[in-house]
């Protein structure tokens, strides 16, 4: 098929972009940034060592810490002059990344963004909502960016304001949706108190920001009446929203190898993963002027997909993000992902997708409370049994013993943005 946007590559074209990208990365960083050229220097490395794509396991790593020591402005590679914006991540784990962007890096990021409307299989005439943050955040300014340069419609309303999205998905007949997968749930049970579904015209969710379970993602689809939801992917340091996407075969996320480089990498031996096994994702790009990531350790979690996507884009692909390594809880010395809870949830067809956990200490222990709504239309009369039976499953997958509890549908915690699966009380 015949993209705008999405550029087909064979393997030698692409291997060559990336090789120019890299030498050019690390000229420039070297040339721009103090504290690039410290690291190069300290691993013995000069600009010109770069030879080959092999050589970048040669380049030193860089991670939070260096965005940390770099605030507010961190790895600031261009003259002031030249940067045109700045925004900052939400802040999820610890203090607010702020990165600067040039022109061109803007321009770079539209382009990536609109790719993903491509793939998206979105036109000129389609309506696209976006439910995100705008401001300081990259997800607004990004979604509208790309809406705008593919040349769609966008509506611009950010998250929250649940009668004016309502009213606009009904009255503008808006064809897309953009938000965190929270907000396309809350939008669902939304359409569905009111009983709007069948004045809407949606065709697709592009979704993103936070980890989903297959549970969560069919309820949205099923509440909103789409056929089809595309998991987006990004991140601050990494211009924004839009590194990413899912296609339509839904085999995995095609990612921007032209514009930025993916390792995954063994979180403790900082060594490459076998192909296809789990690790982190260390990304490094290939035309960012502002502030160039190096093998910047994303500490998301993911694997690469070997093969070819049925969907016929050749852009390599990555599995979903399955979480973070900051969101491990370590509980009476066991390591447990809210994904691992996530996934036995999964099996458990009276149970919601939506669960929480509470993390409490008394007399010197730590206890773990989960709660797990019950799906709505279940029988609340078998509450015990499930939450025993859950509790067994959730005993041997994690080597640990949570107390269960169901509780009513709706009743934890909603978020126009990113859903906090875990309340630690421990050491408050
Ligand atoms: P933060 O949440 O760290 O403050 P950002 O607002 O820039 O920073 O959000 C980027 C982060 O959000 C990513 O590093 C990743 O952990 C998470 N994320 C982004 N997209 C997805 C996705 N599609 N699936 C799961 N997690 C995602
Ligand atoms: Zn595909």
């Amino acid at each position: 098929m015949q993209h705008r946007f999405i550029p087909d590559l064979d393997a030698e074209e692409l291997a060559r972009i990336q090789l120019k990208g890299l030498q050019w990365t690390v000229q420039h960083a070297f040339a721009g940034c103090p504290a690039y050229r410290e690291k190069f220097e300290a691993a013995g490395l000069a600009p010109g060592d770069v030879q080959s794509l092999d050589d970048l396991t040669r380049l030193p790593l860089t991670s939070v810490e260096d965005l940390r020591a770099g605030y507010p402005l961190p790895l600031l590679s261009v003259p002031e002059e030249q940067v045109v914006r700045i925004h900052a991540s939400s802040g999820t784990t610890g203090k607010r990344k702020v990165l600067a962007y040039t022109q061109a890096d803007i321009d770079a990021w539209k382009v990536m963004m609109a790719r993903c409307y491509e793939l998206a299989g979105l036109t000129t005439l389609d309506r696209v909502q976006v439910c995100v943050g705008y401001g300081l955040w990259t997800a607004g300014a990004g979604f509208q960016l790309g809406c705008e340069h593919f040349g769609a419609m966008a509506l611009p309303i950010g998250p929250g304001n649940m009668e004016i999205q309502m009213q606009l998905l009904t009255d503008l007949g808006t064809t897309c949706l953009c938000s965190t997968a929270s907000m396309a749930l809350l939008l669902g049970e939304e359409v569905e108190k009111y009983g709007l579904r069948d004045r809407l015209r949606l065709k697709a969710c592009i979704f993103g920001a936070e980890p989903h379970s297959p549970k969560m993602r069919a309820r949205f689809e099923q509440m909103l009446g789409i056929k089809h939801s595309f998991d987006i992917s990004g991140m601050t340091e990494l211009y924004g929203p839009g590194a990413g996407l899912e296609c339509a075969a839904h085999e995995g996320i095609h990612y921007w190898a032209d514009y930025y480089i993916l390792e995954i990498l063994d979180p403790e031996t900082l060594t490459p993963v076998a192909p296809g096994e789990v690790g982190e994702m260390v990304v490094t790009t290939l035309c960012k002027q502002a502030a160039p990531l190096i093998r910047y350790r994303t500490r998301d979690l993911t694997r690469l997909l070997p093969g070819e996507c049925s969907c016929g884009v050749g852009m390599p692909r990555h599995d979903k993000i399955l979480g973070r390594s900051d969101d491990m809880i370590i509980f009476r010395g066991v390591n447990i992902y809210p994904g691992q809870i996530a996934a036995v949830l999964e099996k458990f067809a009276d149970l919601s997708s939506e669960y929480q956990i509470q993390l409490t200490r008394k007399e010197g222990k730590d206890h773990l409370l989960l709660k797990v709504e019950r799906r709505e239309g279940a029988q609340a009369g078998g509450d015990a049994d499930l939450a025993g039976k859950v509790g067994a499953v959730l005993h041997k997958a994690l080597m640990a013993r949570p107390v269960v509890e169901i509780v009513d549908p709706l009743t934890l915690p909603r978020t126009f943005g990113k859903t906090k699966r875990t309340v630690d009380e421990r050491y408050e």
